[in-house]
């Protein structure tokens, strides 16, 4: 079955058309600046990239160059539109409500909207692109996969913080951790390059891209995850603060006289590597900087790694050990110095680090040595694969 995987931003839309049964990548691009003035990128697989600006004034009317783009004579991947089988969805917050990836019928659409209050900027974006798929698809089995599916196994105390319970029980306000599809994917893939049964493991996922964040699995459940109500706690990010003090949000607003809004702006838009360096928000930058000499580099990078190391050492704890530790999304693939960084701090638990194999970028490899007592991985994520995988088992077919 020909499944089409769509993941819709406010003004973004990047979609893959994948043939279940072969797990090949027919066709994938993206489709920018909608609703200003549009520009479509379609790439058929192993051909060139295509770059299109076009008028495309709502996600309805990218979603149909998309779909036009897919059966064009010239560069198309199907006769007709009638070959895709499914579309899978990502959707970002699913709340309480939702464990596991779910066909989309109206009563689940009003479900997800009602979790919009918990990801303003993601939910509604995310059923924009559904009911424009609805539309221009109306016979087409659609699938929601939520990033915060899997991980609705945590326990209770993981997942709650430590405020008044009736903030929990009227506003559901708790931890519900993101980048699910992806943890899910990778401590999967881990047990299979392993050999060993995913239901006797105990993996760390270290999901560090421009948004990050770290997964405790144990026998094939998140049991803990550094991002929470929001995808803003945690890690240091590319341009997220990660965990801070509550206290400093008041403090911040005293002293720039700033209301809340302009708080958040600044935790989730202005700080992170970016605010930490005044750099870049790049990885590839700050090590470009910091081979200079600039200082601003290794500040921002220390601060990342030190963090970083820092939640893999609590969820040793929380799992009462590891046995495996995964590297995975743009910079855990592909940033050396980065997983050495992290790695360097592990020591007490064994882990030692093979430089030679940490030289990979963007491949499966055990980069950690043969007598390492934990296995250390670079594992690419793939999470439109896995998108595509809970799509085809939800809408039947092959
Ligand atoms: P997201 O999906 O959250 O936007 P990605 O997983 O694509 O993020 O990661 C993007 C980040 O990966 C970039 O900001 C960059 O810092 C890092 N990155 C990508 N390629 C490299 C590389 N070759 N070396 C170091 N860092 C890289």
């Amino acid at each position: 079955m020909n499944i089409l995987v769509i993941n819709c931003g406010s003004s973004s839309l990047k979609y893959q058309v994948i043939d279940s049964e072969s797990e090949e990548v027919l066709a994938k691009g993206l489709c920018e600046r909608i609703g200003l003035d549009g520009r479509l990128v379609y790439q058929k697989a192993g051909g060139e990239k295509e770059v299109t600006d076009a008028d495309m004034p709502s996600h309805k009317q990218a979603i149909q160059m998309v779909l036009d783009a897919l059966v064009n004579p010239n560069t198309g991947v199907f006769k007709s539109l009638s070959e895709i089988g499914a579309v899978g969805h990502r959707i970002v917050h699913g709340g309480e409500r939702f464990a596991a990836s779910t066909i989309l019928d109206d009563e689940v659409l009003k479900a997800i909207e009602e979790c919009s209050d918990l990801a303003p900027l993601h939910n509604p974006a995310n059923l924009i692109g559904v009911r424009a798929c609805q539309e221009l698809m109306p016979n087409v089995p659609m699938v929601g996969v939520f990033d915060t599916a899997f991980h609705q196994t945590m326990p209770e105390e993981a997942y709650l913080y430590g405020i008044d319970y009736d903030y929990y029980e009227k506003y559901k306000v708790r931890r519900y951790g993101f980048h699910g599809t992806s943890h899910s994917y990778v401590s999967k893939r881990a047990a299979e390059i392993l050999g060993k049964p995913y239901g006797e493991l105990k993996t760390i996922v270290c999901h560090l891209g421009n948004g990050a964040s770290i997964c405790a699995v144990k026998n094939g459940k998140s049991v803990d995850t550094s991002m929470g109500l929001t995808p803003l706690e945690g890690l240091i990010m590319g341009t997220r603060s990660g965990d801070i003090d509550p206290g400093a949000m008041e403090y911040l607003a005293k002293k720039e006289n700033l209301d809340l809004e302009g708080v958040m702006n600044i935790l989730n838009k202005k700080s992170g590597v970016q605010g930490l360096s005044h750099i870049s928000s790049d990885f590839r930058d700050l090590e470009a900087a910091a081979a200079k000499g600039d200082p601003a580099g290794p500040r921002a990078l220390n601060a990342f790694i030190y963090r970083a190391a820092k939640y893999v050492g609590a969820y040793a704890a929380a799992m009462n050990g590891v046995d495996v530790i995964c590297f995975t999304a743009g910079v855990g693939e592909n940033g050396p110095d980065t997983r050495k960084g992290i790695c360097d701090y592990l020591g007490f638990l064994g882990v030692v680090i093979d430089d030679e194999a940490n030289k990979v970028r963007g491949d499966e490899k055990v980069i950690s040595t043969p007598d390492s007592k934990v296995t250390v991985l670079c594992l690419p994520t793939n999470e439109e694969l896995a998108i595509a995988r809970e799509t085809v088992a939800l809408a039947g077919g092959k």
